[in-house]
């Protein structure tokens, strides 16, 4: 296993491309992905995530300090990307040679709701583990065709935006399965759910949810780890709940700040309107 050191600078030399690969990848777009329609639902998300991975890439292999590179797993699983040492072996089963690993999303801004979901349990990531979130839309170039542009890019690591998901989970009544107690009575030390989520109706949120937990009409709920859905504050709970995790993590209010700057309604509908009164107050008291 490598170390700590050498793990925690891999993921550094990583985030340090984040702004050079978004350029990188709008360049690109703008020179070779023009088209016009700007079609929602297109499946170019995908296509921007890819990108990222490959683009991220040559900037580490640019990077002189840099002695890491980006491997894409080969099969579907939750991480798209691992961070591993080049010419070394790379063992994904053991993880041996593997620095740390990536998943990375995208959302389009103009899209009503993101197909994107964060819906890896807790306790399968690695504190070093990254979320990466590219915000997108689509950008005019010239008078009629119009390409892929990458706003802004949220990299940071994954457990405490996992935290606060999970958090907000419960405030809205959902649980998560405990071995213990499986709804599936599972003998603990062979329960394959714990740590699953279950939402306020005991209807389990993933396919790998118990099989007792099934909807009367769907199979698994899929709200849990909406990109924009799990900030969501409907109750006292819930806001008190987020302001939490804000103040407890730099990255989980590095996640808030950057989901509420690039989808303000999300930020304007978690403040109450006293609150928002109380704000424009200070503020008009400071400007006098
Ligand atoms: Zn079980």
């Amino acid at each position: 296993m490598t170390s700590a050191i050498d793990r925690s600078s891999a993921f550094s030399a990583a985030e340090a491309t984040t702004n050079n690969t978004r350029r990188s990848i709008n360049r690109f777009c703008a020179r070779v992905f023009r088209t016009r329609g700007r079609r929602i639902g297109s499946g170019m998300g995908g296509v921007l995530e890819a990108l990222w991975g490959y683009y991220t890439n040559n900037w580490l292999r640019r990077a002189s300090q840099s002695e890491v590179e980006l491997a894409w797993f080969p099969e579907h699983q939750y991480h798209d990307f691992a961070c591993v040492k080049p010419n070394a072996e790379w063992h994904p089963a053991t993880q041996s040679g593997e620095l740390f690993r990536i998943e990375v999303k995208s959302m389009n801004e103009d899209a009503e709701e993101s197909k994107a979901h964060f819906d890896v349990l807790a306790g399968e990531l690695d504190p070093f583990d990254a979320l990466v979130l590219l915000v997108w839309r689509w950008k005019s170039v010239d008078r009629w065709h119009v390409s892929p542009f990458v706003i802004d890019i949220f990299f940071g690591p994954a457990t405490p935006v996992a935290r606060l998901r999970d958090e907000l989970h419960k405030t809205r009544g959902g649980s998560f399965v405990d071995r213990n107690s499986c709804p599936d009575a599972c003998p603990p030390y062979l329960c394959e759910h714990h740590g699953e989520p279950l939402n306020e109706k005991g209807t389990r949120e993933r396919a790998t949810g118990p099989d007792t937990c099934k909807g009367p009409s769907v199979s698994f709920a899929a709200n849990f780890g909406g990109m924009l859905r799990m900030l969501k504050t409907n109750s006292s709970d819930a806001r008190t709940a987020l302001r939490t995790e804000r103040e407890r993590s730099d990255v989980a209010h590095r996640y808030i700040s950057f989901i509420h700057q690039h989808f303000p309604d999300e930020e304007r509908n978690h403040y109450l309107v006293p609150e928002w009164r109380r704000l424009v107050c200070c503020a008009t008291i400071r400007l006098n």
